[in-house]
């Protein structure tokens, strides 16, 4: 496979519900950047039914959205999805195909890459073009110690990102581009059967706007309860460190960091986390960092925009008080 025969940028558009992922309006923001540096076409591919709005797409950047257009894809089916993808990457060609680093984003690209027997470079936070027109896939590597620069030989160049790692690509409702519809293949997966669909999208912690986080400096699950009432009285959601996941306490899907969630909240409090690495990879770019932590040379108050030291056992219930007082809440009945 030469280069020359690779032209254009594909992005895998997630829908679920009919409703496209923010992170595929990030990327087709990274996208246009990096299709005007190679001076080439952005398209998209989403699949799913007729109702998605694939003209949002385009609106986004996207010069051509391929719609595979079936009800089979209201299914989150690796197998299903990744068959009908190869099929139009291997006609379409593009040098560069990207996906969301969601939990299907994950699941779905590897399986793509080892048909068409090319790279896959997981949890990019960055890309970047270089001279020879080539992708540069850039991630933490080593704990997040380094940032690894890293460029495929073959093609398509396969990369998935993180979400919330760029900006949304700007609305142009004024754009004008091509929706190509294209017949899916219809396919059974006898190997896997969906069962049930438990949904953590109450969780959902990209996109909270305020998040108490908590370590494992908490010890049991009673304790929990003043971590998720100051977060319900500020209207956020409960994160977590891995220390405290690992527990068993708190669930996975409220870890923060590296190896979990990675989030943008407006404010951000950490409840006795000491500020590690690898959770400070998910939290820094808050814009409002609040710790509350007992050890003054924690690594979490070299980043805090505010420091409580103390206990937060004997902090947090004061906080609590002081909010509902100053809101009155509970106390009109
Ligand atoms: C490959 C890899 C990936 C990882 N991914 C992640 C990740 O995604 N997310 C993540 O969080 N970690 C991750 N880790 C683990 C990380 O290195 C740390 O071990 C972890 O973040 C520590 O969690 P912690 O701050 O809750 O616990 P600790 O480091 O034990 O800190 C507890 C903090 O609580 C404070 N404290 C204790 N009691 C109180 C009290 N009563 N009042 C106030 N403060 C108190 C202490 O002073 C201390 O600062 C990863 C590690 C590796 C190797």
């Amino acid at each position: 496979m030469t280069e020359k025969e690779y032209n254009g940028i594909i992005i895998f558009a997630e829908q679920k519900n009919n409703n496209i992922h923010k992170v595929s309006y990030e990327l087709l923001g990274k996208g246009k950047l990096l299709a005007s540096k190679l001076k080439c076409g952005l398209y998209t591919v989403v699949l799913g039914s007729k109702d998605i709005d694939t003209d949002e797409l385009i609106y986004r950047g996207a010069d051509k959205v391929y719609h595979i257009e079936d009800e089979v894809f209201n299914k989150p089916d690796e197998l299903i999805y990744s068959q009908n993808l190869v099929k139009i990457i291997e006609e379409i060609k593009p040098e560069i195909c990207l996906f969301g680093a969601t939990t299907f984003g994950r699941s779905l690209a590897p399986r793509i890459a080892a048909v068409l027997e090319t790279g896959l470079t997981a949890d990019c936070t960055d890309l970047q073009i270089d001279e020879d027109g080539k992708l540069i896939q850039i991630r933490p590597a080593f704990s997040e110690n380094i940032l690894a620069h890293i460029k495929s030989d073959n093609y398509p160049q396969m990369a998935t990102v993180r979400y919330k790692e760029f900006d949304e690509a700007e609305r142009d409702e004024s754009r004008i581009g091509e929706i190509v519809k294209v017949q899916s293949i219809k396919l059974e997966n006898n190997l896997v059967e969906i069962i049930e669909e438990i949904s953590n999208e109450d969780i959902n912690l990209a996109d909270a706007n305020v998040v108490v986080a908590v370590g494992a400096s908490l010890k049991s699950l009673e304790d929990l309860k003043m971590i998720e009432e100051l977060a319900e009285l500020l209207g956020g959601k409960v994160g977590a460190s891995r220390a405290l996941v690992e527990t068993g306490i708190i669930s996975k899907a409220h870890q923060v960091g590296y190896s979990g969630n990675r989030v943008k909240p407006t404010i951000y409090v950490a409840c006795g986390i000491s500020g590690a690495p690898q959770h400070v990879a998910g939290m820094k770019d808050s814009d409002t960092i609040i710790a509350i932590n007992n050890d003054p040379s924690a690594p979490i108050i070299n980043i805090a925009d505010y420091s409580i030291i103390g206990d937060m056992f004997k902090i947090i219930p004061e906080l609590i008080n002081e909010i509902k007082n100053k809101h009155n809440v509970g106390n009109n009945m």
